[in-house]
């Protein structure tokens, strides 16, 4: 028999698997649920806020509730499985399940947010936990503005004459 590469879980099965262990940890049962959340939430880079993650979630799963979608991400947070953002101008918080070091940007016009990756913040970290004696169980480092595509909406809409 030929030998099987060993397929090595991507960063989002990793990320699943963390999230599924937290809500274990959490004595939350895993029902087909919260399994499709954090499944969900483990493959998005969009920073979704609860009404987003039920709103992709329900269309498979018509049985979820938005309380479930949130005792889920309050047991993940709690645990520091996932982060939680705060609002994107938006009113809603955001979530984030890529717990590596980085800077988050909110668009204050579209409301979007993306992932900056910067060294620095590893450092920052460090020194915070140096520093500060805290056990850190999660960051939030969000920026806030306008993206480069609205920006140039606004340009376009307003040409200077
Ligand atoms: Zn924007």
């Amino acid at each position: 028999m030929n030998e099987v590469l060993v397929r090595v879980s991507s960063e989002a099965q990793q990320r699943e698997a963390r999230l599924l262990q937290a809500l274990r940890d959490a004595g939350l049962r895993l029902t087909p649920q919260r399994r499709a959340i954090c499944h969900y939430l483990a493959h998005t880079d969009a920073h979704p806020t609860a009404q987003q993650i039920f709103a992709a979630v329900k269309p498979e799963f018509p049985s979820l509730s938005l309380a479930t979608v949130y005792n889920t991400l309050d047991a993940l947070v709690r645990l520091g499985a996932v982060h939680a953002l705060g609002g994107a101008g938006d009113g809603a918080i955001h979530y984030d399940a890529d717990l590596r070091p980085h800077v988050n940007l909110a668009c204050l016009q579209c409301h979007r947010m993306v992932d900056l990756p910067c060294e620095a913040v590893a450092d920052l970290n460090r020194r915070v936990t140096a520093e500060s004696g805290y056990r850190i169980l999660g960051a939030r480092l969000v920026y806030y503005g306008l993206c480069p595509d609205c920006q140039r909406t606004a340009r376009e809409a307003s040409p200077t004459p």
